[in-house]
């Protein structure tokens, strides 16, 4: 009999003294779901942000669709940030995984949105489930950066879908066959920032079947590292049971729900509402299909459309985003917009200049204006009247 034994923790880390993240380790009405929430957004929004998020999915039935969850959070997330000037702007990112399938094929369902991130270590190695939504790894995509030029980018944390964003969410959900011995690892970017995939991948390996102390090894990794972020670890191992007594300690069964598609398929769904089995299985052979014939073109035209998108205020995650750099005269300004400047087209506006000079700054201010650290309007203003020694 196959069981599952989970154990997932956060820490705030060394420099935030938020932990926005927010986990969920089968508490749910789903015992198999694990997620993990990101929570963007000045004060506490994004705490606030990244609870509804993971609340929300604590009411998942099992079986019932991911997306619709999903969506779901992202409504719950707008409204409240509608009556509420602190929390306007807050956003969550969100990784998720079920298991399910049958007893002899069993299934996991991950689904996605933003850069929180889902790994399966099977054997000896490791292997992403989860694609970022973000500038740098679509431009890893496009063939315009290197994964390692990525891993340095000072932009590397902006993403470019979030639930709280806009009135839609695009979740990527993808069903793939699980096994004994498999080894299911979510984390928010501050794992994945701090410690590499291939020291993850060593640490996964080295105390297998024990979770909490692989969970806990992680996080002091990241920590050791800067922990510069919160960081929030989640390991499940998926175990086979040689005899039919008590699984020991705080295990969950699994239970066999028939949703399995088998195979690995990626597919890619807008939370509106759901769409029939048939019409996935079509878009995913499509997409199939795309990445093998034409697999660049649609990878450049993916680059382009997000450009296209960041142009258009409404659909750009970020158009409320704030940020600080330097002028020519070593003055602190601050910026609307993105700091970044896609084929040369700068998205961003000088918003308010400061009077302070790069010198005077204090210290922990630093670190936000060297890596243009994104802000929220609510979040950058107090900041400004701060900068100052
Ligand atoms: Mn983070």
């Amino acid at each position: 009999m196959l069981f599952l034994d989970p154990f997932g923790a956060t820490d705030a880390g060394k420099v935030r003294r938020n932990n926005e993240d927010s986990y969920l380790v089968g508490d749910g009405k789903d015992e198999t779901l694990f997620a993990i929430a990101d929570g963007i957004g000045g004060f506490e929004a994004g705490e606030v942000a990244s609870r509804i998020a993971i609340e929300a999915l604590k009411e998942l039935e099992p079986g019932a669709p991911f997306d619709a969850a999903i969506g779901e959070a992202n409504r719950r997330i707008l409204t409240f940030g509608r009556g509420d000037d602190r929390l306007s702007g807050m956003g969550t990112t969100v990784v998720a995984v079920r298991f399910g399938g049958t007893r002899e094929r069993p299934v996991i369902e991950v689904a996605h949105v933003g850069d929180s991130r889902a790994y399966l270590l099977r054997g000896g190695s490791l292997r992403p489930l989860t694609e970022d939504h973000s500038l740098v790894a679509e431009l890893v995509r496009s063939g315009e950066l290197t994964r390692d030029q990525a891993a340095d980018h000072p932009q590397k944390n902006l993403i470019t879908r979030a639930l709280g964003a806009e009135d839609e969410v695009d979740v990527d959900t993808a069903v793939l066959p699980v096994e004994a011995g498999d080894r299911i690892l979510l984390c928010s970017d501050g794992l994945s920032d701090m410690v590499s995939e291939a020291r993850i991948s060593e640490l996964l390996a080295e105390s297998r079947g024990e979770p909490e102390p692989t969970a806990r090894r992680l996080i002091s990794e990241a920590l050791d590292a800067g922990g510069t972020d919160n960081v929030t670890v989640i390991v499940v191992d998926l175990k086979e049971q040689a005899s039919p007594e008590e699984p020991s300690g705080e295990t969950h069964e699994m239970p066999a729900v028939g949703q399995s598609e088998g195979g690995a398929a990626t597919r890619r769904s807008s939370a509106r509402g759901r769409k029939g089995s048939e019409s996935r299985r079509a878009q995913a052979s499509r997409r199939k299909r795309k990445r093998g014939g034409f697999g660049r073109l649609v990878r450049g035209l993916a680059v382009v459309l997000v450009i296209i998108a960041a142009l258009t205020p409404a659909y750009l995650w970020g158009s409320s985003r704030y940020f600080m750099g330097v002028d020519g005269t070593g003055e602190v300004v601050a910026y609307r917009g993105l700091p970044y400047a896609p084929l040369g087209i700068e998205l961003n506006v000088v918003w308010r200049e400061t009077d302070v000079q790069l010198s005077q700054v204090k210290t922990p201010y630093h670190s936000p204006i060297e890596n243009h650290r994104l802000y929220t309007r609510a979040e950058i203003e107090p900041v400004l009247q701060d900068l100052g020694k």
